[in-house]
């Protein structure tokens, strides 16, 4: 059924970013609507342990995001299980459309949408998505006990994937396009200490290689990038592990994006393009992509979304 909602802000997005603005607003008695989208929690709902949070060693990342929500509801903060289909930032109130059926329209926008993970573009990714193809080892991990698996990539995520998937595979494969890994040098430590990873250098992959009945994954063809050298790695399972695209569909033909979609917002602001959108965490941020930098940026638009309708009043 469809319905209106008005609100001074409208929070889209329930990673980090969103639940500190929904904190700060919240605690400015604006009464903010939080909308969490198709991945209640965000990124770190797939990930394991997270050492990096200030005042956690170590916490899981599930454990974090749920208690991040709960601040969120305990100082005030409205949370709508719903997904943001368009938005119209053309006159304020700027209005919103869910999948719900609600119009949600706003005083002050916060748009907190992060990233989604980046895929290599092969045809045989896409045919065996879900099918020995994943982007998420802490979802995915426990089906390849016992079998081999191929992580793709050199940040971060692909050495936290290929460590993790370690408790399941007797074999992991690293395939990276450089020589060097991207990782932080703590991980890449833990990494080629490890005995059951391998590290396949300076290579790509071309195809993803299996079997139509049932569909399953038998291996990858991997390329040597300068020589062009073609190595078949047999696996049951590949994890592509190469970043995250900002997720910024909703607004990418309504504000200033650059860098391949993410969100511009102007110098030590998370002010857009539009005045009365703020931008957040992963969505803005081509450099640090951190919970906790994404965490500072809920804080300041929450801050600056407050000074402004501050201003309209
Ligand atoms: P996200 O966490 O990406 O959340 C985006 C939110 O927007 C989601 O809730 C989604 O549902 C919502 N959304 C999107 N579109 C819509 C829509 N149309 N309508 C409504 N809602 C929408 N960082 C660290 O600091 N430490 C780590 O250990 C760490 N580990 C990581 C491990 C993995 C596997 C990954 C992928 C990332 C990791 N990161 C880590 C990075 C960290 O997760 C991100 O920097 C952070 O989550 C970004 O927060 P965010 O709030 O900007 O967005
Ligand atoms: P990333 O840092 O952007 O690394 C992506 C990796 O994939 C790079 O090594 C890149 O190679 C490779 N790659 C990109 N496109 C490719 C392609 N088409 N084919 C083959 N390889 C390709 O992404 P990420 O590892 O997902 O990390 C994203 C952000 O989240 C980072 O800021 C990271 O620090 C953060 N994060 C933090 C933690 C943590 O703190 N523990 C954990 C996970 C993620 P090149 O190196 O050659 O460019």
């Amino acid at each position: 059924m469809s319905s209106t909602r008005h609100t001074r802000v409208l929070i889209i997005g329930s990673g980090p970013a969103g639940y500190t603005a929904g904190v700060y607003a919240s605690r400015a008695m604006l009464e903010p609507l939080l909308v969490q989208g198709i991945q209640p929690g965000g990124q770190l709902t797939i990930t394991t342990e997270v050492e990096n949070w200030p005042g956690e060693t170590e916490i899981q990342g599930p454990d974090l995001m749920q208690n991040m929500e709960a601040h969120a509801r305990a100082v005030g903060t409205e949370i709508v299980s719903d997904i943001i289909t368009s938005v119209d930032l053309s006159k304020r109130p700027f209005v919103a459309q869910s999948d719900g059926g609600t119009t949600y329209t706003a005083d002050a926008l916060i748009l907190a949408t992060g990233a989604q993970a980046r895929w290599l573009g092969l045809p045989t990714e896409e045919k065996f998505k879900g099918f020995g193809v994943s982007a998420c080892a802490t979802c995915d991990g426990f089906f390849y006990r016992g079998k081999e698996v191929v992580v793709i990539g050199g940040g971060n995520t692909a050495v936290e994937e290929a460590l993790f998937l370690t408790k399941f595979a007797t074999k992991v494969t690293l395939i990276h396009r450089r020589d060097e890994l991207r990782a932080e040098k703590i991980l890449q430590n833990r990494l080629f200490k490890n005995p059951k990873i391998e590290v396949l250098w300076d290579h790509t992959v071309e195809e993803v290689l299996g079997n139509d009945a049932p569909l399953s994954v038998t291996g990858v063809k991997a390329k040597h990038v300068k020589s062009g050298e073609e190595t078949v790695v047999p696996c049951d399972g590949f994890f592509v592990a190469i970043g995250h695209a900002p997720a910024s569909e909703l607004v990418k033909d309504q504000l200033e994006t650059h860098m391949g979609g993410y969100v511009v917002t102007a110098p030590d602001s998370t002010a857009t393009s539009t005045p009365g959108v703020f931008a957040a965490g992963d969505l803005t941020d081509h450099k640090y992509r951190q919970a906790v930098t994404s965490a500072g940026m809920g804080c300041m638009a929450a801050l600056e979304a407050e000074h402004f309708l501050a201003e309209q009043e």
